[in-house]
């Protein structure tokens, strides 16, 4: 019963909740994101760039987030979808998480306010539309925030990249009652954790592998597989994230446990599910990328 009191009043007062994949998971992302890319489009890509990887990009919009001049990119990072809800839907009532952020601002500029919008509006400034960079350039200025590098179109193309990753971990598109797991409290390998953190970060770490290696693995392991369809859009990405986030709530519960325990049988469990999701995420990540720079 002491552990459960614990673990309720750890929930309660626990800060920020995770934001995304680690940083193991966004550079993997990235990694296989960049390796696939058509040359033409990814030598396109380096003007903006210069010679910074993808990988090393992509955790960026995760160290600002800790500053509040940038606390208007945080509703971005994920989307609430209830059970049952239409992504289409929930698009349009996502709530606002903004600390200094004003919300006015970002309806004014027309910003979105979850990761599918985050994906599109960005993808659109990429592509040369003048009205959103410019609305994006004005609000970092209102926040007091600087680009990236001083660049608008590379703090796009981080965040971009970022998000492209965010939407495929299946509780970035949570529920809103236990906030994607962030408030569902576990035992994880006898450490106190929650679902989301497992998630974002645990059972990657636990293959202690380097992005790198963890990249190569999975272009390895999906190179023998029938020929898979890694297009369409971000709904279609946060949809199948809401199917997929039904797994991670798959954990049984012993009479006597204050927690339910998650480990190897769990991590084995979803291991597949890992692995498609953060290759998935690589792969549509290059075509989108083709597409904006491609000829
Ligand atoms: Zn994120």
């Amino acid at each position: 019963m002491r552990a459960l009191c614990l673990a309720l009043t750890l929930a309660l007062v626990l800060p920020n909740p995770a934001l995304a994949w680690g940083p193991t998971g966004h550079r993997i992302t990235a990694k296989i994101g960049e390796d696939n890319m058509d040359p033409a489009a990814r030598e396109a890509m380096q003007a903006v760039t210069g010679a910074r990887s993808l990988a090393l990009l992509a955790t960026w919009p995760d160290f600002i987030r800790s500053f509040p001049e940038y606390d208007c990119l945080k509703p971005m990072h994920f989307l609430t979808v209830e059970d049952g809800q239409p992504v289409e839907e929930a698009l349009q009532e996502t709530p606002f998480v903004g600390g200094k952020c004003k919300k006015e601002d970002l309806q004014r500029l027309g910003i979105p306010m979850n990761v599918v919008g985050a994906i599109d509006f960005f993808t659109a400034v990429l592509k040369g539309d003048n009205a959103k960079t410019q609305a994006f350039a004005e609000l970092l200025s209102l926040g007091g925030a600087e680009p990236l590098h001083g660049s608008i179109e590379l703090t796009a193309l981080a965040l971009l990249v970022h998000f492209a990753g965010d939407v495929h971990q299946p509780l970035h598109v949570g529920r809103g009652a236990d906030r994607g797991g962030n408030s569902v409290m576990v035992d994880w390998f006898g450490k106190l954790e929650n679902l989301h953190m497992v998630w974002d970060e645990l059972l990657i770490e636990r293959k202690l592998l380097s992005y790198t290696e963890f990249a190569d693995f999975l272009e390895q392991d999906f190179a023998d597989r029938p020929a898979v369809e890694y297009g369409g859009g971000p709904v279609a990405w946060a949809e199948e994230s809401v199917v997929h986030r039904a797994a991670a709530y798959e954990f049984g519960s012993r009479p006597g446990q204050n927690l339910p325990e998650l480990s190897y049988e769990y991590a084995d469990g979803v291991d597949a599910l890992l692995n498609q999701r953060l290759y998935e995420g690589g792969r549509r990540l290059a075509e989108h990328l083709d597409r904006i720079y491609g000829p």
